[in-house]
């Protein structure tokens, strides 16, 4: 028997990417291991968009190198961000490794090795990712993607539908169609569809229960779209909607596309359109000449959304993007951790009121798994809940009566649908 091991790192693309390739390895006869050092096939599916994520990533692959020397037979395989059009330059670098392949480009490989089987996964989550475009246009000034993943390639209609419906058919009740942009779906395919087309013809797939999707880009969402996902009874009220920052200079020079003042009409639009939406946010810190001034503007906007999450990450500069070609990384280390712990913790109290609102009720759970002997899953709006029951629940929905919540989770007692 051969073994595989797949390390990912990053977003949810990557994610499904190798949750795809581990599928495919399978039909091939390979076996997931949780131990690299017993595998005859490592992956490592990397992720480059933050600096300490590329560094963790080489750094892995420098460590390969003497799992290598010791066992010439290990297949090690890299893909996901750091593999940029320039391979050979790769290859040079680390000889130890044996293929370098693109991100989502899966089906090239499966042509190459030239054997048959399908990506998808036999026994599927619940609750799974279902890649629908690849890439990004949008050139925001700090970000790698674009460079990386190329630019937006959407997969045609009627073969996402055909895979949603086959992924039911093994097993998943949910699926969070995801893209590093999904609300520019469609516009490079014949005739045009739109995202709110993709989830209509979605929502009719029976057996399917829940549908989300993610990530949507402020200037891409629009009022026709908020109508659609209010009127489509499996569309999860839920949207990852990233401001980055809440001060129209550093927006501009972010290349964002819209201000702090369209983003405060868009969620109010939003929570108008869709009653109780969740909506789940990033912030980026420390951008190039960020002033204290324009930091409180970030903080004061984070405060007035009152968002149920908010992802913070510390701006690093990437080389090849336009920030870090062009604009000083001025603000210091020391004082971006500042900043990034003050927005967090003024968000720990936001998502900690938010849930307490949830004492006493009753949420909808679709039930993933198991985890340290409870059971968990996600309310409609992408709640984690935990609770203990007897019986085998996986993929089932269960309702829950909330009687304990914190800021990322809640907990109750399950009663019968
Ligand atoms: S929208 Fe901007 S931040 Fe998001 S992937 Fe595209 S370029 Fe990067």
């Amino acid at each position: 028997m051969a073994y595989y091991h797949i390390w990912t790192m990053g977003c949810q693309m990557n994610k499904a990417e190798s949750e795809r390739l581990g599928s495919y390895l399978e039909q091939q006869g390979y076996q997931a291991t949780e131990a690299a050092e017993e595998a005859d096939l490592i992956v490592l599916n990397s992720c480059v968009v933050r600096h300490s994520a590329e560094n963790r990533a080489l750094s892995r692959l420098n460590s390969l190198k003497t799992l290598k020397r010791s066992r010439p037979n290990l297949a090690i395989a890299v893909t996901g961000c750091l593999v940029d059009s320039e391979v050979g330059e790769l290859e040079r670098r680390f000889p130890h490794v044996d293929l370098f392949f693109g991100p989502g480009a899966l089906p090239d490989l499966m042509a190459r090795v030239g054997r048959r089987g399908d990506a998808l996964p036999r026994h599927p989550s619940p609750s799974t990712l279902v890649p629908i475009i690849q890439g990004c246009d949008n050139f925001c000034s700090y970000c790698i993607v674009p460079y990386r993943r190329g630019r937006e390639h959407s997969r045609p209609v009627e073969e996402i539908v055909a895979e949603v419906e086959e992924l039911v058919g093994r097993g998943a009740r949910e699926v969070s169609l995801v893209g590093q942009n999904v609300n520019s779906y469609g516009h490079d395919l014949p005739g045009r569809p739109d995202l709110a087309q993709l989830l209509t013809r979605l929502n009719e797939i029976a057996g399917l229960w829940r549908i989300r999707f993610l990530t949507s880009h402020p200037k891409d969402v629009s009022p026709e779209f908020a109508r659609a996902m209010a009127r489509l009874e499996k569309v999860c009220p839920h949207l990852s909607l990233p401001l980055q920052s809440g001060d129209d200079d550093i927006l501009r020079a972010m290349r964002r596309g819209y201000t702090g003042e369209q983003y405060r009409q868009l969620i109010g639009r939003l929570r108008q359109a869709i009653p109780g939406v969740a909506i789940s946010t990033d912030v980026i810190v420390g951008f190039p000449g960020e002033t204290e001034e324009q930091f409180q503007r970030t903080l004061d906007l984070v405060a007035e959304m009152r968002c149920d999450t908010v992802h913070v990450a510390a701006y690093s500069p990437r080389p090849g993007t336009l920030a870090s070609r062009e604009m000083a990384d001025s603000v210091p280390a020391a004082e971006k951790k500042r900043r990034r712990q003050r927005i967090e913790a003024l968000e720990e109290g936001i998502a900690a009121e938010i849930n307490a609102g949830l004492r006493g009720k009753a949420v909808k759970v679709l039930v993933e798994g198991k985890r340290r002997g409870r059971w968990y899953g996600r309310t409609l709006t992408a709640k984690l809940v935990f609770f203990s029951h007897g019986a085998e629940l996986r993929g089932q929905l269960m309702g829950v009566r909330v009687d304990k919540t914190g800021p990322w989770w809640l907990e109750g007692m399950a009663f019968e649908e």
